[in-house]
């Protein structure tokens, strides 16, 4: 069964919250009416915490395409079929030179859907002979949805990739009304096909974790409980294993930030980001062991700077002059949605920090 999409992208509909400059200012509670919050750095200056420093740099998130063969509706990246960006062939091999030369310890790629981008195995398999740790946001229904992406399974198991996948809920409901029709039906199969290569089996070695998000405007439940609750349903019912559940804050950024404006519930969302902050998960956001690369090679501090176009601070701000030095003493670039990643538990692409 084919998926039916749930949107299309801002971009596609010329939505103003296609501009990342009116998503800014809708934080900074300056557009479409939204509400004014205490500054995100008033809150780091008063527990001590400002400016923000990265403590290493193991990690190099990479974002090969915008692509997506779905258009979930809280997509924070505003992928999906039509939009066409990719990394170029010269940045992917700048990536694989990168990681010959310094220390990072594991490359993050992620999309849209990063199977799609033409040179998606190539990269792995550059990666690979170079001994870097591989971890690649699937977001499953791709291998069900051509036949020439049936053997991804094989394929991540022979390059040892770590697998990361999203799955808003253990029931159809719930996560084809986030996601689209027909995809808890095909993430299902999907994640049939890679246990039975060994991912998420014990001991074999192969890790696959899952994502949870909320469906909609609340903090997400404790990662520990829905972990189990999870286990046991898609065991139960489906006789599916994985490796961990990672249960991540939506951020308040794209086209999610589009669904608590037109829903009426930014006020409430932001303000219970903003009253959970916890100065604890100051420490472990995940800004302060990586950076970000967009498909054009900018690089950002995470994932979701740089879906607001928010460059690092540093003059090494593009693929092309990456210094791994600079970087590392390069002071984070905060906003108002960096509450998402301080609220209670904290939130990070690896779920929980605390
Ligand atoms: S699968 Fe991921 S990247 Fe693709 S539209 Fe959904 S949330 Fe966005
Ligand atoms: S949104 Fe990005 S920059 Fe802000 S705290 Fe989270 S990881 Fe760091």
């Amino acid at each position: 069964m084919g998926i039916k999409q749930k949107t299309k992208s801002l971009k596609a509909r010329q939505n103003p919250l296609s501009d990342t400059f009116i998503q800014l200012k809708v934080l900074q509670g300056q557009e479409l009416q939204a509400a004014e919050f205490t500054p995100f750095v008033a809150k780091l200056q008063t527990a001590g915490e400002f400016p923000l420093r990265p403590v290493s740099l193991d990690i190099l998130q990479i974002n090969i395409t915008k692509q997506c063969n779905q258009s979930c509706a809280h997509c924070h990246v505003d992928a999906s079929p039509e939009r066409r960006e990719m990394m170029s062939s010269a940045h992917i091999q700048k990536v694989l030179e990168l990681v010959e030369k310094y220390p990072i310890k594991t490359v993050d790629i992620t999309g849209g859907a990063p199977e799609l981008h033409p040179q998606f195995r190539e990269l792995v398999k550059g990666l690979y002979e170079r001994g870097v740790a591989i971890m690649n946001r699937c977001n499953l229904t791709i291998i069900k949805s051509n036949p020439r992406f049936a053997d991804l399974p094989e394929f991540f198991k022979s390059h040892k990739v770590q697998i990361v996948s999203s799955l808003p809920f253990y029931n159809a409901n719930r996560t084809d009304a986030q996601r689209g029709e027909g995809v808890f039906e095909d993430s299902i199969a999907a994640l049939k096909l890679l246990n039975e290569v060994g991912y998420g089996v014990e001991n074999s070695g192969l890790s696959l974790d899952l994502v949870y998000n909320p469906a909609g405007a609340f903090l997400p439940a404790s990662q520990q409980s829905l972990e189990k609750e999870f286990k046991r349903q898609l065991a139960r019912k489906h006789g599916i294993s994985f490796n961990r559940l990672f249960a991540i804050t939506n951020m308040p950024i794209s086209r999610f930030l589009e669904y608590l404006l037109q829903s009426g519930n930014y006020q409430e969302y932001m303000s219970a980001l903003v009253n959970g902050f916890n100065p604890a998960a100051v420490a472990n956001v995940m800004c302060r062991n990586m950076v970000s690369v967009g498909w054009d090679g900018q690089i950002y501090d995470c994932d979701f700077n740089q879906m607001l176009d928010l460059n690092v601070k540093s003059s090494a701000s593009h693929l092309d002059n990456f210094d791994f030095e600079q970087l590392l003493n390069r002071e984070i670039v905060l906003n108002q949605h960096c509450y998402g990643c301080t609220a209670g538990a904290g939130s990070s692409c690896g779920g929980e920090v605390l």
